[in-house]
Order: C-alpha cells, then structure tokens, then sequence
C-alpha cells in the first residue's frame, strides 16, 4: 500500500541537482520521447523503516544504500546523487509516513529511491536531464504464511549478468531479463529462479533479488565472490560483519552446483538461505534443475538459518546491540 507522500529532484547539465521537494503522491506527466521509455536509463533502491521496541522509527544502513545508488548511477552514465541528498530524502519521506508503519511483527515501510533520464530526445546517448524520486510503501511479512523454506529452480538456460555487464548495478533492465527466468521457475513448481555463472554455467550467482549463503557442517559458511555480475546486497554484508564478529569462518567464495549437490547428498552442507531487504533471511528447502533436483537437510528451517534471521530481524528493531552503529534514527 503506497502512502500519501513522495519526494522529487530534478538535474539538468547546466543546474546540477536542483528542485528537491517532499509532495503529495501524484502521477508523473511524461512526453513519450523521455530517453528512459526507449532506453532504460533506470536506477534503483530498496531499504525499509522499522518500527523500534521502543516506539521510535530507524533506517537500516540508509548510507550503504545512498552509495550502491551512486555505483549503479556510475555504471549507466547517470549522475550520481550525493549521498547527503539520497539519505535526507528517504529520512524525510519517513519522517512524514512515519504512522504508515504497520505495528504488526515483520512490518516495515518499504522505501524506493529511483532515478530515470527524463531529458526528450531520441538517440543512444547519456540523458542530459533525469529526474529522482523516492516512493514508500507499507509492507507486511514479504511471504505469505511466514517465512517456510523455498524451492528454487536452477536456471541453466538464461543468465543474469556476464562480466563487464551490469550484474552489479541495481537497474531496471536487471530485472526485466530475470522474468522469463523467474517464470519458468514458476512453471516448474518452485517459487524462484537461481542464476548461474554466464560463461561456464557452474557457479552460483544469485536469486532474481536476492543474494545466497550456504551453511556447512563445520560450522563455516560461503556466499559467491562479489565479482561485478551479482547485486551487493547490504544484507548480504551484514550477514558476512555478523558472523566474521562472532568468529564464524564466513568465506566468499565460488560454489557450483555440482559441488552443492554433493555436499546436499553427502551432509557436509546442511542448510543454505537466500537474503535481502525485502524478505530479509528465507531458507532454502530444495533445488531442481532441468534432470536433477535435491533437499537441504530435512527441507525445511535449519536453526542455523533461524538465529541468523532473529539476530538480522532484532538488530532492525532495536532489540539487540548495533555495535557497527547500522541503525539511523528518524
Ligand atoms: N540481489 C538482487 C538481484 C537484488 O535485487 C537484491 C535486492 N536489492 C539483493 C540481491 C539483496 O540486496 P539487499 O540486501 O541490499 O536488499
């Protein structure tokens, strides 16, 4: 359900950004020629505002997001927004939305920065306007019935992101490609897609948004290698600081999926998840492929993959130490 209020920026070559403005919510009047429309110039952003025990509202790590939104900005010759700007806009959208929080367990305020060329122009060329906006949303549990293990299909057809592409960029177009993907995974009786490498066709990647973590019997735990085809997720990051702070032997590191089959038929791994912001940790009950398919442990939530959601899910509502300071009041 998308709240009342939004805020807009312009920027132009000659004005640089100009014109920042929290408004009511209303629809974009656009000529049909904006270069976005024909050439996908679009970035964007997803964090979420919590509701804290203790009646407050926080952020989590809003500036982490503010830079990947420059990162993606840089790799599709957009102008990156100041950081400064990105996180005074999304703290004033939530101040003013602030009672859309739902107070149920797993309720949030889903925040969408985004940015799309707005100059009229038709030619293959970097926009010389864009325009920024931020959306809000109130948001429940992202799955419906909580969160139960997932199945994923392994797409060995379609790729992602090769390298030198924009697999690390948050744009639009990312996700287009992933439809097909996602809905043969639908097709296939499993709820979402996992990419593989685009070049071998072996390693891991990621899901159509989300990043994924395997759990080993040792104790140890590995997500692919942040190489420039998958999404740098901040919860991804998070995860990694959380257990490299408890001593936990987290690597990042290729996997392939012939080696998460042995390990699953073997029990050297025992639990694996996907992570991000919008369904925080999901675990993952089983996999299937073209001709194979097999369970993670009992093919349900490993307790591993439990405390790592619960641990995640308090630090966001104030509930447990934030020693790396991630929380932003607003
Ligand atoms: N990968 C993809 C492709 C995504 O769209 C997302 C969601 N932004 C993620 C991973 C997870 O990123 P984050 O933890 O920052 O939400």
């Amino acid at each position: 359900m998308f709240t009342d209020h939004m805020v807009t920026m312009r920027w132009s070559e000659d004005a640089g950004w100009h014109e920042g403005r929290l408004h009511a919510r209303q629809p974009l009047t656009m000529d049909p020629a904006a270069a976005v429309l024909h050439y996908a110039q679009e970035i964007f952003e997803g964090l979420k505002a919590y509701r804290t025990d203790d009646g407050g509202v926080a952020l989590f790590r809003p500036e982490a997001n503010a830079r990947r939104f420059q990162e993606s900005a840089r790799r599709l010759a957009m102008p990156p927004l100041p950081e400064e700007y990105f996180v005074e806009s999304v703290r004033a959208l939530v101040a003013q939305e602030r009672e859309w929080i739902p107070e149920i367990e797993g309720g949030a305020l889903y925040l969408r920065p985004f940015m799309i060329a707005s100059e009229v122009f038709l030619g293959v060329k970097p926009a010389g306007e864009y325009l920024y906006m931020v959306l809000a949303s109130a948001t429940g549990a992202y799955w419906k019935g909580g969160a139960r293990a997932i199945s994923l299909w392994v797409s060995h057809e379609h790729s992602r992101a090769a390298a030198g592409g924009t697999g690390a960029a948050k744009c639009g177009g990312n996700y287009a490609s992933s439809l097909v993907a996602q809905a043969e995974a639908i097709r296939r009786g499993c709820d979402q897609v996992v990419f593989l490498d685009a070049a071998e066709r072996r390693w891991i990647e990621e899901l159509g948004g989300m990043n994924i973590f395997f759990l080993f019997a040792d104790g140890s735990m590995v997500t692919p290698p942040l190489t420039g085809t998958i999404l740098p997720g901040i919860t991804r990051d998070s995860i990694l600081r959380m257990a490299r702070d408890e001593g936990v032997d987290a690597r990042e590191e290729q996997y392939s999926i012939d080696q998460w089959q042995e390990d699953a038929a073997s029990g050297r791994l025992v639990e694996a998840f996907a992570c991000g912001t919008a369904a925080v940790v999901t675990p993952i009950g089983r996999v299937a492929g073209p001709d194979y398919g097999f369970t993670i442990g009992d093919g349900g939530t490993g307790p591993r993959t439990a405390r790592i959601l619960e641990r995640l899910s308090d630090l966001q509502r104030g509930r447990a130490p934030d020693p790396h300071g991630w929380l932003q009041r607003v």
